[in-house]
């Protein structure tokens, strides 16, 4: 075959491959220098400081004491209170902090007895008043050995929940120098180990009180970067759970999703694919890895009770877990240390993962409200796709809008178009593609996708 014929037939055959566009197309970076420097300036030496600090506390089991100055859960809780208050002066009135408390336990439960726990509240109000939304990142601060109800024992819990608690306190300190208009209320949790009490207490005050709660980020596990057995290392690549169906879907909903095969689309995993998305646009060397599953089998974590009460939740967790240290009493047998010590803390992964929240939070807090009315138009055979939405009716009016849209095989959205308009006709079939739109300010900020769907 001569060269010229080569060619046309390899365009030949690129035209007929190519009824499907490439939607892997470059990205442009652009990052907003106010959530650049937040995160740049997480620190390694305060989140070791603080997961030592914690370390001290002996033992923080939901049993131990609440009233002995340096040991057990109640001190724990009083420093965290302490610290949060320690960045008040610094927040220019925006910053303020609370201890909630509720009673969990009895005879017949997990915990044996009854027993009076306290979630440690650090609230970033948000600057718009005419903008109710809310953002929870949260972390537990109890802990336990090989058994739960040793309350006792040296139990270090640098990595569960050390870890996610130290990520939460680089977030007060950085965030609440920033102007948001969003309130971003960060939840030091007691209560995990023994049935995810304090985060059902707080999901249950949210559902209460009518929170305009848009999502929950759950930090457990964030530190380790050393597989037990296998000894795989990674410290470049997180996890991010996410429920595929919603666990409240209602008959409505369960119908509204086979029709539009919306079972990759839910909210949750809308916000990991948000959290992929901002959190490698400013982390480097970080890969955030998307787990279509809502958490480990057998294993839960307290974003849990807040997806069941409705809301969108996800949990990030490390890639790799060892189980040589989680839920073990420190001794050493065969050569291998067990317990969940300071030493197997990889504060520079502890780092990375802080700067995901972060930006993830940040970008989130100071974009518009999603659009609203988000359409699919599926009336009529046509190889033309129709999308109209309309303003968020409050918080910040949107500049314009992004139209996302993604191959029906593929995890991520692929083509971000920018529109001006409330609609868009586009030269594609609605067919072959899945389509959402986020809203987005002049600075580029963007909101969480909704996910266009057709039908009643
Ligand atoms: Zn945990």
């Amino acid at each position: 075959m001569k060269t010229l014929d080569f060619i046309k037939l390899s365009i030949a055959l690129i035209f007929t491959a190519s009824c499907f566009i490439n939607l892997q197309a470059q990205n442009i970076i652009i990052k907003d220098p106010v959530i650049e420097k937040a995160v740049n300036e997480v620190s390694t030496y305060e989140i070791e400081k603080l997961i030592t600090d914690l370390v001290d506390f002996h033992n923080r089991n939901n049993l131990s004491s609440t009233t002995d100055k340096n040991r057990g859960i109640g001190a724990a809780a009083e420093y965290l209170y302490q610290k949060v208050l320690s960045y008040i002066p610094e927040s220019n009135g925006r910053l303020s902090t609370e201890k909630i408390y509720y009673t969990a336990g009895g005879a017949n439960t997990r915990l044996g007895r009854k027993v009076k726990l306290c979630n440690v509240v650090a609230t970033i109000k948000g600057n718009d008043k005419m903008d109710d939304r809310i953002i929870v990142v949260l972390a537990h601060y109890d802990n336990r050995g090989a058994d739960g109800l040793d309350s006792t024992s040296y139990v270090p819990g640098a990595n569960d929940d050390g870890s996610g608690i130290a990520c939460l306190m680089e977030m007060v300190r950085l965030l609440s120098v920033i102007n948001l208009p969003v309130t971003v209320k960060i939840m030091f949790m007691s209560g995990e180990e023994h049935g995810l009490l304090g985060a059902q207490h707080m999901a249950d005050l949210a559902k209460k009180e009518n929170w305009n709660l848009i999502a929950v980020i759950n930090n457990d596990m964030i530190g380790n970067s050393n597989a037990s057995e296998t000894n795989t290392q990674n410290n470049t690549m997180v996890r991010v759970f996410s429920e595929n169906i919603p666990v409240v879907e209602t008959e409505d909903m369960r119908k509204a999703r086979v029709f539009n095969s919306a079972e990759n689309d839910s909210p949750s995993r809308q916000l990991a694919r948000y959290v992929k998305e901002i959190g490698e646009r400013y982390v480097d060397n970080m890969t955030v890895k998307l787990i279509y599953r809502n958490d480990r089998f057998g294993r839960g974590g307290d974003h849990t009770p807040f997806s069941r009460n409705g809301y969108t939740a996800v949990r990030i967790c490390e890639i790799n877990e060892n189980y040589d240290r989680t839920h073990q009493n420190v001794f050493e047998e065969d050569g291998i240390k067990y317990g969940d010590e300071i030493w197997a803390i990889n504060f520079e992964y502890v780092r990375k993962n802080t700067g995901v929240n972060i930006a993830t939070v940040a970008n989130l807090a100071l974009a518009p409200p999603v659009p609203e009315n988000v359409k699919l138009n599926i009336a009529g055979l046509t190889n033309y796709t129709e999308i109209t939405w309309d303003a968020p009716k409050q918080g910040k009016t949107p500049k314009a809008y992004y139209v996302l849209m993604r191959e029906t095989d593929q995890p991520d959205w692929g083509r971000k178009i920018l529109v001006y308009d409330t609609n868009i006709k586009l030269p594609y079939s609605k067919d072959n593609y899945f389509y959402a739109v986020q809203s987005v300010d002049e600075q580029g900020h963007e909101s969480l996708p909704v996910f266009a769907k057709g039908g009643r």
